[in-house]
């Protein structure tokens, strides 16, 4: 049986933009603009504008992006970064990929790193910090920077989940030495595939990072001089991690909406709110504010509960969809060989948290409807 409320729904979003993507898709196969062609250029100025950055390097995937920045940046074998456990794992992969040592620490009751156990984690050998606005809610910048930059370290910020978030006014992605987004059709701006960004206000960095996503050649669009094509200079050894040019064409129209689904994101985590903020054994996100220094996007709307899995089932049994991240935390997960570290806020919340839908197509009915449903569960069961 389809859901009442599935967790996402992404032929109503294409419905809905048909004409637009169709035309945007045939035209871009009618002309052969298949890789590194006009919408990407596109998309890397009005992105990098839009998050209010210098320069911007489109990339197949978030994943790749934090990877190629921790390698731009010079991170190597030897060198330590501090992230989060609770994360997406590519977060820690890609610190491990580059040969450093992964540092978790603990989050806070935001879900963000605790900022007050960060320096306790620096030691001689700390090169980076990788910060994660989880959930759509910036990280507090401001004490990162500070610390990061009284220490020398770079940042670079996990924004996958935060496209178009703000802390006391400035825009995830735009504090640190880059800022990495993703395109995963799931997160707030997506694609119909992977796709990933990297943005940096330095220079040669941003320089680097074309060349570096491009087995080490220049990009035809990125030629100061016309005579450099003639020689296919190879500048670096490099890897293969551009954005499909169709994949640009189709953020470049959706791009143009990006603001209004934040709103309607916002809407809706108020509705949520306000109808579930009575429940006192469920722990709610901050509401949306204008008076906060946090410009949250929600991602993802998560709350929290000591009854998380009966609430799973019992949402999954009137045909709601819910999402868990994550049941077992990343240290924990065998394989990584990461159960060293001792993280007990992370752990506890693996097992309260459950993500609630939350997109702009989704109806105000259908919103209320999953109120009424864990009012019901709170009558019955709690
Ligand atoms: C989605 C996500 C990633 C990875 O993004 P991809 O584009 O799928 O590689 C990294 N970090 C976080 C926090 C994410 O949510």
């Amino acid at each position: 049986m389809p859901y009442k409320v599935p967790f996402v729904n992404y032929p109503l979003q294409y419905s809905i933009l048909k004409k637009e993507i169709d035309e945007k898709i045939q035209s871009l196969l009618l002309k052969g603009d298949l890789y590194l062609r006009d919408d990407t250029i596109q998309f890397e100025r009005n992105f990098a504008k839009y998050i209010g950055s210098r320069f911007g390097i489109s990339t197949n995937s978030c994943t790749d992006s934090l990877f190629l920045s921790l390698y731009a940046a010079g991170i190597n074998e030897g060198d330590e970064v501090i992230t989060v456990s609770h994360t997406y794992i590519a977060t820690i992969a890609s610190i491990v990929h580059n040969r450093a040592t992964p540092v978790l620490i603990d989050v806070g009751q935001d879900y963000n790193m605790n900022v007050e156990l960060l320096e306790d984690a620096i030691t001689s050998r700390t090169k980076a910090i990788i910060p994660v606005h989880l959930n759509g809610r910036c990280c507090n910048m401001d004490k990162i920077m500070k610390i990061a930059k009284n220490h020398g370290l770079a940042v670079i910020e996990d924004a996958a989940q935060a496209v178009g978030a703000k802390f006391m006014g400035k825009t995830a992605g735009s504090f640190g030495l880059t800022g990495c987004f993703s395109f995963y059709p799931a997160k707030i701006l997506g694609c119909y595939g992977d796709g990933g960004f990297i943005t940096t206000d330095d220079e040669v960095l941003a320089d680097r990072l074309y060349l570096l996503r491009d087995n080490g050649e220049k990009a035809r669009y990125l030629m100061k001089d016309p005579e450099e094509a003639k020689d296919k200079k190879i500048y670096c050894f490099g890897f293969n991690s551009v954005l499909d040019n169709i994949q640009a064409g189709i953020l470049n129209v959706k791009l143009k909406y990006l603001n209004k689904w934040i709103e309607r994101r916002r809407e809706i985590a108020k509705i949520y709110h306000e109808g579930l903020s009575e429940i006192e054994e469920i722990q709610l996100p901050p509401p949306p504010s204008n008076n906060s220094p946090y410009y949250d996007v929600f991602q993802n709307y998560v709350i929290r509960l000591k009854e998380r899995d009966k609430l799973a089932i019992f949402l999954e049994r009137n045909g709601i969809e819910t999402m868990i991240s994550w049941k077992t935390p990343n240290h924990l997960q065998k394989a990584l060989k990461l159960d060293h570290f001792k993280l007990p806020e992370t752990e506890k919340i693996s097992k309260e948290v459950i993500s609630l839908p939350i997109y702009p197509e989704l109806t105000n009915e259908q919103v209320e409807y999953v109120i009424s449903t864990i009012k019901k569960f709170k009558k019955e069961c709690l």
